[in-house]
């Protein structure tokens, strides 16, 4: 049981723990705090967040755990408020999509890692964002990685562990850099692609036919590229040696096809649409 939680950035992320932390019993009061009142007035009515606090070291004074889920570019800022005001025995944790850059931060601010620091990821999300796109069920049955680095104590992990254990998630453990890498490839190279392709296509002259004829494909294909703009440019940013090896990588591959096409060559087009096929039937199944 958490006696008050304090969350620094009550959006998607945020918004979807303290619902489910609710909804679970798991929580006592829950603090909300970021720049902009109205939007944590609209947490409070929708009954997201007990009450607010738009100065961040006033809104961690007393949380026994402090959630930061704001932009990745956001917060060493928000580090460097909190520091001086967190309780004596307060864990502080985040939900941000690198986590080298957040440790990074954390050192920066803290001249070490504190060991009631326990990096996190929780593998969910829309590409939605805000307070009203936050729902309890967004962590039920998905994954949480937690990154603890050689200096985070046993019993901050085991509590960020219960936390995100009472919202419904998995709960699994990796190296920093290895979380790097592997969401560099899953969600950032993704989200990359996403985003070129529609822009892309958005500046050519025939755009409002693309558009007009593009079909449920380039939907399922592009829901993505609706993603939060400042959010995935600090991903990229944060992240961005494994994201730019991601895309080199990608990029070979497709000059690759392209070179299959000029060349007609059709076993080897049809080799690497049926490996793929195969690999999503794989997955989807
Ligand atoms: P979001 O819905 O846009 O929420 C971000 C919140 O941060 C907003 O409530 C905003 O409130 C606050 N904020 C922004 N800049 C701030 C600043 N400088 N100081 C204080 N508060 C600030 O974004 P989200 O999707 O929840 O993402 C939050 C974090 O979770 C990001 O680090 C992201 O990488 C990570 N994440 C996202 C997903 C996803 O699919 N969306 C999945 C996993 C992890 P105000 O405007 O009121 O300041």
């Amino acid at each position: 049981m958490i006696e008050r939680l304090c969350i620094v950035g009550v959006g998607l992320i945020g918004g979807s723990l303290a619902r489910a932390l609710r909804e679970a019993g798991a929580v006592g009061e829950i603090v909300g705090a970021s720049r902009n009142a109205e939007h944590l007035q609209r947490a409070v009515d929708l009954g997201v967040i007990d009450r607010f606090d738009t100065d961040i070291a006033a809104a961690v004074r007393g949380a026994d755990i402090v959630f930061l889920s704001v932009p990745l570019g956001a917060m060493r800022k928000v580090f460097e408020l909190i520091k001086g005001s967190l309780a004596g025995d307060a864990v502080v944790t985040d939900g941000g999509s690198a986590k080298a850059c957040v440790v990074t931060d954390v050192e920066a601010v803290w001249g070490e890692v504190p060991a009631w620091f326990v990096p996190g990821h929780p593998i969910a999300g829309t590409e939605r964002s805000g307070v009203e796109a936050s729902f309890a069920d967004l962590y039920r049955g998905k994954r949480v990685i937690l990154t603890p680095t050689a200096s985070t104590a046993a019993e901050a992990l085991q509590r960020v562990r219960a936390m995100w254990q009472a919202t419904g998630a998995v709960v699994k453990e990796m190296e920093v850099r290895h979380h790097d890498e592997v969401l560099a490839a899953t969600s950032h190279l993704p989200h990359v692609l996403a985003f070129t392709l529609v822009e892309s296509l958005a500046r050519m002259s025939e755009q409002r036919e693309i558009f007009e004829y593009a079909a449920g494909g380039f939907r399922d294909f592009t829901r993505i590229a609706s993603s939060d703009p400042v959010m995935w440019r600090d991903i990229c940013l944060a992240n961005r040696d494994a994201v730019v090896a991601m895309v080199e990588h990608f990029s070979n591959d497709l000059d690759a096809l392209t070179q299959a096409m000029r060349q007609r060559d059709a076993d080897a087009i049809l080799k690497i649409f049926a490996d793929a096929k195969a690999a999503r039937d794989a997955f989807a199944g």
